[in-house]
């Protein structure tokens, strides 16, 4: 696979977590990193690290919620590197909320940082693209809700489905400017936001993944590099689901189980 030199990649939600190792596999692969994050603190540290790893990255401020603010972000890295040529919309949060406690409020701030979030990236960078036909969008999907439910995360479900529409319709807008847009689906990764779970629930998560670990950041990170890279020209409005087999089971895995 050719090496993403001389590509400007986007990752939003880049300060920590999934999308701090899409930055760091991207960066390692070539491509000039812009993290974007809600905290500054957290985008400037990843981006000092990726720097002091010899790689060119830069730190940018943005609520993917105000779709000004993701434009103007788009718009400096732009001037500062001269191109966007691939974005991750990977920001997202994973509030716990039954049905029964959940108010409109806690509906629309998941569906509005998830759903409404991955479409001011993509329309903050997709005109960016089309200037030099080409581009390569990635959006963060997830198991939960295309595939698995969760009790506690029903608008987490919802808006995680939804940017599978999203990504189908908008790889159906783009196709002739040389843009593909395609999502990763994890199941649970080893981020902050996991491992603050209760020790137990995190004991019978594990249980469940065939594998019988949880993923690493960056092993989402390679996936997004296969989709950014120049030889996935021919596949748009996909998902690839990295889960290390949770999805697969019949209920059982034990042979003599079925
Ligand atoms: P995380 O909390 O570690 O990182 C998310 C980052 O997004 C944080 O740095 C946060 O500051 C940033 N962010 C939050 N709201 C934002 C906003 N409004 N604007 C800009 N940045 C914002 O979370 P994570 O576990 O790395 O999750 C990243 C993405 O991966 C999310 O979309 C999540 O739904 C998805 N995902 C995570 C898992 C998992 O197991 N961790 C599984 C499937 C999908």
């Amino acid at each position: 696979m050719k090496s993403l030199e001389g590509r400007v990649a986007v990752v939003t939600g880049a300060g920590s977590g999934i999308g701090e190792g899409i930055a760091s596999v991207l960066a390692g692969e070539g491509a000039t990193v812009a993290v974007v994050d809600l905290d500054l603190a957290s985008a400037t540290a990843v981006a000092d690290r990726l720097a002091a790893d010899r790689h060119e990255a830069g730190a940018y401020q943005a609520d993917v919620v105000d779709g000004d603010a993701v434009r103007r972000v788009a718009g400096a890295v732009a001037e500062r590197y001269g191109r966007i040529d691939i974005l991750a919309a990977n920001a997202g949060i994973y509030p716990v909320k039954t049905l029964d406690e959940m108010s409109d409020a806690d509906w629309d701030l998941v569906m509005n940082v998830n759903v409404k979030g991955a479409l001011h990236a993509i329309q903050a960078c997709a005109p960016r693209m089309r200037a030099n036909h080409y581009g390569r969008i990635v959006l963060t999907s997830s198991i939960t809700g295309p595939i698995t439910g969760q009790p506690g995360l029903s608008h987490y479900a919802a808006s995680k489905a939804a940017m599978l529409g999203l990504t189908r319709s908008a790889a159906l807008e783009y196709v002739g400017d040389g843009i593909t847009v395609n999502a990763v689906q994890p199941g649970n990764v080893r981020t902050a936001g996991v491992t603050a779970f209760p020790p137990e629930f995190m004991e019978t998560m594990v249980r469940e993944i065939p594998i019988g670990r949880l993923a690493e950041p960056e092993e989402i990170g390679w996936v997004v590099r296969f989709f950014a890279s120049e030889e996935a020209a021919y596949i748009t409005g996909q998902s690839l689901v990295i889960d290390g087999g949770q999805v697969l089971p019949e209920g059982s895995t034990d042979p003599g189980g079925a």
